[in-house]
């Protein structure tokens, strides 16, 4: 997966020689600008961020299939039985403190006390349908997998490309010269095919930064007035309980594995960026993927699997939204949530952030399960939905940074899982090539 980095020339050199990094970020403060200044008048701009979304996804399902292949195949199967519980306990444990984090932000700040939502009568109440649960869990086994990848189901083809990649692991030791020469020719092909897609990853991040100045245009100019104005409350608890988690929670985990935070912050800062401007962790999963393995120094049998996984499954930025938001709904009906219906909420939460789908919104519709769980049921005209809409005005905004956080939360645990399994290439984290890694990571980017 080696970039060499060339000085490109011509009409948009000045474009092409500029650090990556920095062109999406001057990308998303202006779009910041352009969506305040402008208002709806820079909607028109909005095909140019679809066109990333689109590019993204485009190439979200053959990077997991050809990436769990080699993955799995390059790993003993009852390692990856480990590795895959190791990643389930640490996801699950983040997700239940995020929630609590959340809760407790909510507590602390309030949003939505004095709001008396209660008096309102008619309310724009939409009627939205939650998946089940058990619904999620059975879909993992696909009755066909050729179907799983062509509808987008993730999971389904996670359980799918590992089972043939630990059958391809058994055949690479096979006893006889013809199974074990046919089965390299196997693993050959999918190590090709996957390096070929990280060749596509580091284009379409060519484009990136206009993309990314659409999304936020767009985002600002439909929305920006209103999270800093009455609802401003909602959006500073959910982003101060993301920051918390990510400084104490995340931090705090990696420090004690003896990996250095500051450095796992700098160096997921793309896939961090990516998640918060395009609000999917699905379609950051190309990017978590190629930061895992060129900036974090984790093996391919780790986070081929573990970061596919994570999106589809870990949540933690979502389930701090759903925390604050339980506590908004609750004060702004004059219904505050009692200490065991905070306490049903955190069990909801973490299970709804399982059955999450890790695209642009899908915590606002699963905040319905959450809601329901302790009695705010969202009906048409009552008081809850009017609740419910007011934070469903803001929700891109909330979305950008929870999403940004459910990235963070799978490359944290992915990073962790690979330390404590050996599977952590010491050369990326030594101190002396620390400083080497830096400059290496600004040349390519
Ligand atoms: N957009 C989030 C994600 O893709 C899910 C959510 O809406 O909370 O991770």
């Amino acid at each position: 997966m080696a970039i060499t980095a060339t000085k490109k020339k011509g009409l948009f050199a000045w474009y092409f020689n500029t650090n990556l990094l920095t062109r999406i970020l001057i990308g998303m403060v202006l779009g910041i600008v352009a969506g305040m200044v402008f208002g709806k008048s820079i909607l028109w701009v909005s095909p140019f961020g679809d066109i990333l979304v689109r590019l993204l996804k485009m190439i979200v399902m053959p990077v997991v299939i050809f990436t769990l292949v080699v993955g799995a195949a390059s790993i003993h199967p009852s390692r990856l039985g480990r590795i895959g519980i190791k990643a389930l306990g640490w996801y699950m444990l983040t997700s239940a403190i995020a929630v609590a984090i959340g809760l407790a932000c909510g507590n602390l700040f309030r949003p939505g006390s004095g709001m008396s939502l209660g008096d309102v009568g008619a309310a724009a109440g939409k009627t939205l349908t939650q998946p089940s649960l058990l619904d999620t869990f059975m879909a993992v086994i696909p009755t066909n997998p050729f179907e799983s990848v062509t509808s987008g189901n993730i999971l389904a083809v996670i359980f799918s490309s590992i089972i043939f990649g630990m059958a391809l692991a058994h055949l690479r030791d096979n006893k006889k010269e013809r199974i074990r020469n046919a089965a390299a020719t196997v693993f050959s092909f999918f190590e090709g095919c996957a390096e070929i897609m990280y060749k596509v990853v580091q284009w379409v991040l060519q484009y990136a930064p206009i993309g990314v100045f659409a999304l936020i245009a767009v985002v600002f100019a439909k929305q920006g007035a209103q999270a800093f104005g009455p609802l401003a409350t909602i959006t500073a608890s959910v982003y101060i309980g993301l920051a918390v988690h990510l400084l104490v929670v995340y931090c705090g985990m990696l420090a004690v594995y003896g990996i250095n935070p500051l450095q796992f912050l700098i160096r997921i800062r793309e896939a961090f960026v990516t998640a918060f401007v395009t609000r999917s962790s699905g379609a950051t999963l190309p990017v978590s993927m190629e930061v895992a393995d060129e900036k974090l120094g984790v093996s391919k049998g780790v986070y081929s699997f573990t970061l596919p996984l994570g999106a589809t499954i870990n949540m933690d930025g979502t389930a701090i939204y759903q925390g604050v938001c339980a506590v908004f709904v609750g004060l702004a009906i004059g219904m505050p949530l009692t200490f065991n219906q905070q306490l049903t909420v955190i069990a909801t939460a973490v299970l709804a952030s399982i059955g999450t789908a890790g695209v642009p919104g899908a915590g606002a519709i699963m905040l319905l399960l959450v809601l329901d769980s302790v009695g705010l049921k969202v009906e048409p005209g009552s008081a809850v939905a009017a609740a419910y809409a007011m934070i469903l005005g803001i929700d891109a905004l909330l979305d950008m940074g929870r999403t940004g956080m459910n990235v963070a939360g799978d490359l944290a645990v992915t990073t962790v899982v690979a330390k404590s399994e050996g599977e952590l290439d010491p050369a990326f984290w030594d101190d002396s090539a620390l400083g080497a890694q830096a400059g290496q990571a600004v040349e390519k980017a």
